[in-house]
């Protein structure tokens, strides 16, 4: 094993600089939720988010979309390269959910247009959002202020943008074949030294997606194979996990 020093610990992930300058992703089996106030440990977290990610990046990457990882290297460990992380995290939208439905119920913000307005209502051409990421809380951000702050330029803005529009199309493909919709998910970003942006963090697992059961949303209920049955005690975390890590990677 390569020299590693330990120079971040995330809601989930402890982050190591390797001696060549990478950094590792150790995935733990921690999960928080409200910004930190609920804690836990479920077992095998750690490998289903690895795993989830790892074939997510692959995915992408195969697609033509630029991705910071690098390799696995390990059960619950990743080799990614080193970059300048965006100061702002995206959010994809499919249906009405999460902190968006919060929103809306407490008269803060209008759906898109032709949306019903209930939860789990399908957003017609998806919903595009960002919010604070260097923020004690993550809060939602308008692209006035991302512009005003200088965060990024326009034509950065719109690279990011269609490059989640493009992720959006390949997982939400992907798990429609699984029978499962892809309600929602957090995506980041992050520059090379030579100022090219690269998909980074972790992608389309369930700490950081919406996964719902295609045939339970048809009969009307919510079967959430992700994040949110720990936030909504929905049940054990640790069998969802296993059971959207399943559905994933499994073949046909
Ligand atoms: P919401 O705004 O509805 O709480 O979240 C929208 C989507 O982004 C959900 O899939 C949620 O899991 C993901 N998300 C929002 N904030 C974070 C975050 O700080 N970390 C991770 N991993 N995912 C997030």
């Amino acid at each position: 094993m390569p020299f590693m020093k330990l120079i971040g610990t995330g809601k989930s992930k402890d982050i190591y600089l390797a001696d060549n300058g990478d950094i590792i992703f150790e995935f733990t089996d921690r999960v928080t939720a409200f910004d930190g106030a609920k804690k836990a440990e479920f077992l095998h977290k750690g490998m289903v988010c690895c795993g989830l990610a790892e074939y997510w990046f692959k995915l992408i990457e195969k697609e033509g979309l630029p991705t910071h990882y690098e390799e696995r290297i390990g059960e619950t460990r990743m080799r990614v390269a080193n970059l300048k992380i965006l100061p702002v995290e995206v959010i994809w939208r499919n249906y009405v959910a999460g902190s968006l439905w919060r929103r809306f119920e407490k008269g803060e913000i209008r759906l898109p247009e032709g949306t019903d307005a209930r939860e789990g209502a399908l957003i017609p051409n998806g919903m595009l959002e960002f919010t604070t990421k260097f923020e004690v809380v993550d809060r939602p951000v308008s692209i006035k202020e991302i512009l005003d702050a200088k965060w990024m330029t326009e034509k950065e803005l719109k690279h990011l943008s269609e490059m989640t529009n493009k992720i959006n199309d390949i997982m939400f493909s992907q798990l429609l074949r699984k029978d499962i919709l892809l309600a929602d998910f957090k995506v980041e970003f992050g520059k090379t030294p030579e100022g090219k942006i690269l998909l980074a963090d972790e992608v389309g697992t369930p700490d950081g997606c919406r996964f719902w059961d295609r045939h339970a949303y048809i009969r009307g209920e919510f079967l959430s194979l992700d994040k949110d049955v720990f936030r909504k005690n929905k049940g054990d975390l640790s069998q969802a996990y296993l059971e959207i890590y399943n559905r994933i990677t499994s073949q046909g």
